[in-house]
């Protein structure tokens, strides 16, 4: 049983804070968020006042936050996590933040004699409440191993990606194929209704032929051939068009930032951000079909 200090309660760090608890580790969480922390309370966690709080006498730090500004004003500051973490404490960034952040805050950790790792997750709300998401993380390798008891508890799979920011390359490279594949999909099955097939025969023959990919059979973006996507429950997220909005400008700008070339994430990022403009941020990232149905999404 380890001491963890547990700081942003959200939707995606509430349930993976919970599975800690339920792992047997001492949790004490802090989020702005009152509601949060009461539910930590109720399955037997404690509700920091602040983020010195929570990560006091903490052997394990994690931060579950929405974008990089936050992690850093987390970490660092008077009442940041590094200046109230014990001397040798291990702080895990599972935030999806921008790769340059993530190097800095693992820099400033080592200069406070703290050892960091980023390890931004795969897998929603759904795999974190049910302890099987994928942590890609970056950093030492002793670090990894000293980490791996903790995010066992929350994760299924669990992937060194190599050193400080590999964790946060590989999440904004595996979202950058997420967000232009969902794309793909949903455009193929607009043509497909112009061209009056349906959308169950183009999912029968496309899942067992060259066009499969998870966006199509795990996910499918119209309602009917898979019935858990959100595209059954009216788009409700699953994954925010916004978060995938935000996902692909990390991608854009770690790809001006790095000289990559690129032809699809620009575009992608630009689609995502029209059905944002549109009111539709909130839903899920594969309402993008039913705006390219309805003809209200083109290029
Ligand atoms: P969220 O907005 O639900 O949760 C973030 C939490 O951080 C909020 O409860 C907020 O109150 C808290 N917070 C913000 N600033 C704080 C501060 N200074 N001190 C304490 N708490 C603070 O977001 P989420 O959906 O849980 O996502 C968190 C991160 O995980 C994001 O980087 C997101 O991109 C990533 N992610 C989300 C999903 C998903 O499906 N939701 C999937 C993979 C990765």
């Amino acid at each position: 049983m380890a001491a963890i200090g547990f700081v942003g309660l959200g939707n995606m760090g509430l349930p993976m804070a919970l599975n800690l608890v339920w792992a047997g580790h001492a949790v004490a969480g802090y989020d702005l968020a009152e509601a949060p922390r009461a539910a930590l309370v109720q399955a037997g966690g404690r509700a920091a006042a602040s983020v010195g709080d929570a990560v006091a006498g903490a052997e394990t730090v994690i931060t579950m936050l929405p974008a990089g500004q936050h992690v850093r004003a987390v970490l660092g500051g008077s009442d940041g996590v590094f200046a109230h973490a014990a001397r040798g404490a291990l702080i895990v960034d599972s935030s999806t933040i921008d790769v340059a952040t993530a190097r800095d805050m693992a820099a400033e950790a080592g200069g406070h004699g703290l050892a960091m790792l980023d390890a931004p997750v795969s897998g929603g709300v759904g795999g974190a409440t049910a302890g099987t998401l994928t942590f890609m993380v970056g950093g030492a390798q002793a670090a990894f191993e000293r980490a791996q008891p903790v995010l066992a508890a929350m994760g299924r799979t669990i992937v060194l990606a190599g050193s400080a920011g590999a964790g946060q390359a590989a999440k904004v490279c595996n979202n950058l194929m997420l967000g232009v594949a969902m794309l793909g999909v949903s455009e193929a099955f607009a043509l497909a209704a112009k061209l009056g097939l349906s959308a169950q025969a183009l999912f029968d023959i496309s899942s067992q032929s060259s066009g499969q990919c998870w966006s199509l059979t795990a996910y499918c973006p119209v309602p009917g051939p898979v019935p858990s996507s959100p595209a059954n429950r009216d788009y409700q997220p699953g994954f925010a068009v916004d978060l995938m909005l935000k996902d692909l400008s990390l991608a854009a700008d770690a790809a001006k930032s790095s000289g990559a070339a690129g032809v699809l994430g620009g575009p992608a990022r630009d689609a995502y951000a029209r059905l944002s403009a549109a009111g539709l941020g909130g839903k899920d990232f594969s309402v993008a079909a039913r705006a390219l149905l309805e003809g209200s999404l083109s290029s």
